[in-house]
């Protein structure tokens, strides 16, 4: 299970920017899955809670959000592209092997939001 890993990488860029920006307290962070990524969102969640506790500096009780990616894959026969899922490797549109992974197994940060200070 690597999610605790990526779990903790997070947080560490989240404090990070947080530092950056003088925010004390993080309320949530909202992720962006690519939908053939290997991290199982389930499992992120199950670190997640546990890890801003104990790990962060800024984001106890910090929310998680979850947005999956559709993936989209390309092919290099008759050049065009297609969603990865549920086709996979081969083409849909000419059956050939030649295509590539254009997006869709990526992890990033999308939004990260803060409490509002002033009102705090
Ligand atoms: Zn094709």
């Amino acid at each position: 299970m690597h999610e605790l890993g990526i779990v903790f990488h997070i947080i560490d860029r989240v404090d990070e920017v947080a530092e950056q920006n003088h925010v004390s307290r993080v309320k949530s962070v909202t992720l962006e899955i690519g939908e053939v990524s290997t991290i199982v969102p389930v499992y992120l969640r199950d670190c997640w809670s546990w890890a801003v506790d104990n790990r962060s500096k800024h984001m106890k009780g910090c929310e998680l959000k979850i947005d999956m990616i559709k993936a989209t894959s390309y092919c290099e026969d008759c050049q065009k592209a297609y969603p990865t899922k549920p086709s996979g490797r081969k083409c849909p549109y000419c059956g050939g092997p030649h295509t590539y992974l254009v997006s869709g197994d990526e992890t990033t940060i999308k939004n990260i939001e803060v409490y509002d200070e002033e009102n705090a």
